[in-house]
């Protein structure tokens, strides 16, 4: 079968809708997804025989509602289609009810302290607008996840209720320059970073299997310094499982586009055709999890952590965002951005949202594992700026420091080699290292953990720019009232205005630079380096009241939500931490000692035999190795006894676990790391980073 005719195969997409549904169903539930209007229920029984006779024909027995609680993960329970109709026989019967609305035990998900543990009672209702698909003889069904006193408990129910919030502010803000539209849509294109490891190395690291990290490991004499691995040529079991992963994931109507080797070696890039951001955020979940599982199908295993080994370069997931509306990319600035009103002014909205609420927007990508990679050469620093590029740059600076500005164009270029066709050249370079890069028609923001769900930025992001949206509507409406007020000067002078007042947040230099940080404080931006400090800024009022205001969280599921992150956050740490130690008790400390008796019994027998035989660096060797087996012992007890203490309340714990347990654990890790550098391979317990990156062949 060629790609066309499986593309979408496992998926209840428009042609299936189209072809299995009634005529009226059909366009009402179309008129749900295309302009976000409400489900209407008298539909939902139709639907449901439509998507199960379908998912009965792809070999499917159960349905299952898909969920997306304050994990990264995604849920889902199972039941089967059976129905009893008595005299022992069954039909297969999916109801409109249950298509629409499941009731899964909620207890056992996170929720902040919003719902007591013994109210259980946790809803899930039915995403029209992102399609269902069958998987391993399940139909899936994309829901949202609400307790029984209606907060949300998942990260999709605000999502798009952000969405909402996006399309509504920006609708006014079109609707002022007089363009009417049934939708404002946010797209979302996930650049995903992996590592693929031999899946035998991997399972002889409980650190790898229980955190997704190495807690332990030294450099291998070799790293990334020679660049040869970056868009390098695929190597056989690369490509193999790069080829099964397209093909499964086309299946499931995902657009996988791009794949290459990344920078570090063992390390790969997807890249998919961005689409809607909800329908994009699910994709991505779904693409972690094939990723995973076609990579056991290979022997191999696929590490989506932040940072599995340190010494190289870690996993991030750039957010490629966009608004757009039929026909027309809100983010486009056309030929001359200079004289384009409307994109500068939405320019201008999204500077200021970015400014403004820098601290929500770092939170939301602040995870332990992304604590290893915010600020390490190779990712974004902990600092949120802007990137416009050199012409939209060169514009701002015009409007705000009254520098000149000769419009760009997109040049022709020639390579000099005749046969190379002649090919537009753009108008602005790239910049890798800035957090919040405009590039072209899109921002893109690069600050996200490789196993994040992408929906958490996007809530921000459609949040505090339909905040900004609103706020320039009701600022222009009032100056538009005013005397003689004419359109265009007064949306040129506000623009104006919003520029200069945020244009601290644009930076557009080299973003890994020392001099950065330094010049970030005198800008007086942020800078929270890790977790316990970023999520901080949750709990302050105004960054509540954004959400409130925009209707994507009330005041209690905003800070619900903050403590979770900061109790994953211990959890997480927690963890590793009990894994640094299990692993150095059982695996590092008896194997050092038994290279130690190896020595110390061939030094003794030396000794013994031949006394003047030069033994110093065999000594030295042995005192090293016993000293740094001692004293990782201590640090062990250390941390031990500071994990025993942890106080009870998120905020606390989470300071604490920065400031005390992360360095307790460091301390454990660099000299068992020194005693990996002094033992022999032999009697090192762990598979090496050697081992485990340059395994596939
Ligand atoms: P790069 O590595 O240069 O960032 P890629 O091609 O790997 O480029 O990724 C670019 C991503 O941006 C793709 O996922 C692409 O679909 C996405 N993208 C392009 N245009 C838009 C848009 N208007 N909205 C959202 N995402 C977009
Ligand atoms: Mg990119």
């Amino acid at each position: 079968m060629n790609v066309p005719e499986y593309f979408g195969s496992n998926v209840f997409n428009d042609v299936v809708m189209r072809s299995t549904l009634p005529r009226d169903v059909y366009k009402s539930l179309r008129k749900t997804i295309d302009a976000g209007e409400t489900i209407d229920m008298s539909i939902a029984d139709s639907v449901a025989n439509a998507m199960k006779d379908w998912a009965l024909s792809k070999g499917a027995t159960h349905y299952a509602h898909w969920f997306q609680p304050l994990t990264n993960l995604t849920a889902e329970k199972h039941d089967s289609f059976i129905e009893p109709v008595g005299g022992d026989a069954v039909i297969m019967q999916l109801t409109g009810k249950s298509l629409t609305v499941g009731e899964p035990d909620a207890s056992s998900f996170p929720s902040g302290g919003t719902r007591a543990t013994e109210r259980a009672r946790g809803y899930t209702a039915w995403d029209p607008t992102s399609p269902a698909f069958v998987k391993e003889g399940t139909l899936y069904i994309p829901t949202i996840f609400i307790s029984y006193t209606g907060e949300t408990l998942d990260k999709k129910a605000p999502l798009l209720k952000s969405m909402t919030a996006i399309d509504r502010a920006a609708k006014k803000l079109l609707h002022l320059f007089g363009i009417e539209t049934a939708k404002v849509n946010t797209t979302v294109g996930p650049e995903q970073e992996y590592f693929l490891v031999d899946k035998d190395m991997y399972e002889k690291r409980e650190d790898l299997i229980l955190t997704g990290r190495t807690l332990f490991g030294t450099r291998p004499p070799k790293g990334q310094e020679m660049d040869d691995h970056y868009f390098a040529t695929l190597k056989p079991r690369v490509a193999e499982f790069m080829k099964d992963l397209d093909e499964t994931l086309w299946k499931y109507g995902v657009l996988s586009k791009t794949k290459h080797n990344e920078a570090a070696p063992a390390q790969h890039e997807l890249a998919p055709i961005f689409t809607t951001t909800n329908v994009a955020v699910d994709n991505n979940q779904l693409t972690m999890e094939i990723m995973k599982k076609v990579a056991a199908n290979h022997g191999l295993a696929c590490l989506l952590h932040e940072k599995p080994f340190r010494g190289i370069n870690g996993s991030g997931k750039h957010n490629n965002w966009s608004l757009s509306t039929t026909g027309m990319n809100l983010l486009d600035p056309g030929e001359h951005p200079e004289s384009n009103k409307l994109f500068m002014l939405i320019l201008a909205c999204v500077i200021k949202a970015v400014d403004k609420y820098q601290g929500v927007l770092r939170a939301s990508v602040a995870t332990a594992g992304n604590d290893h990679r915010l600020g390490g050469f190779e990712a974004p620093p902990a600092i949120i700026s802007v990137y416009l590029g050199d012409e939209l740059g060169e514009l701002v600076d015009s409007i705000v420091l009254g520098k000149n500005y000769t419009p760009h164009k997109a040049v022709k270029g020639s390579i000099g080699v005749p046969e190379s066709p002649i090919f537009p050249i753009d108008s602005t370079d790239r910049n890798r290292t800035s957090p919040f890069a405009f590039t072209g028609n899109k921002f893109e923001f690069r600050m996200l953990g490789s196993s994040a769900s992408v929906a958490d930025p996007n809530v921000v992001l459609n949040t505090i720019v339909a905040e900004a949206f609103e706020d320039a509507v009701e600022k222009l409406e009032k100056m538009l009232k005013a005397e003689g007020a004419e359109f265009e000067s007064t949306v040129t002078a506000y623009t104006e205005k919003l520029l200069k007042k945020h244009h601290r947040i644009i930076f557009n230099y080299n973003g890994y630079g020392p001099e950065w940080e330094a010049e970030a404080e005198r800008r007086g931006l942020l800078n929270h380096k890790n977790t316990a400090d970023a999520v901080a800024e949750l709990f302050k009022k105004e960054n509540v009241d954004v959400f409130v205001r925009q209707g994507v969280y009330t005041r209690n599921e905003a800070i619900a939500r903050a403590n979770i992150q900061l109790e994953n956050y211990v959890k997480t740490v927690t963890v590793e931490a009990l894994t640094t130690i299990d692993i150095a008790t059982k695996q590092i400390f008896p194997a050092v000692e038994k290279y130690v008796t190896v020595l110390c019994t061939a030094l003794s027998a030396k000794k013994g035999l031949f006394s003047s035989l030069p033994t110093a660096k065999e000594e030295e060797l042995i005192k090293k190795l016993a000293t740094n087996n001692e004293h990782m012992m201590l640090a062990v007890e250390k941390l031990k006894s500071d994990l025993a203490d942890m106080p009870k309340d998120e905020t606390t714990a989470a300071m604490r676990t920065a400031h005390v347990i992360v360095p307790d654990m460091e301390t454990v890790r660099s000299l068992a790391d020194e005693m990996e550098r002094l033992c022999a391979k032999e009697y090192w317990p762990l598979p090496t980073y050697y081992d485990l990156i340059f395994s596939v062949k």
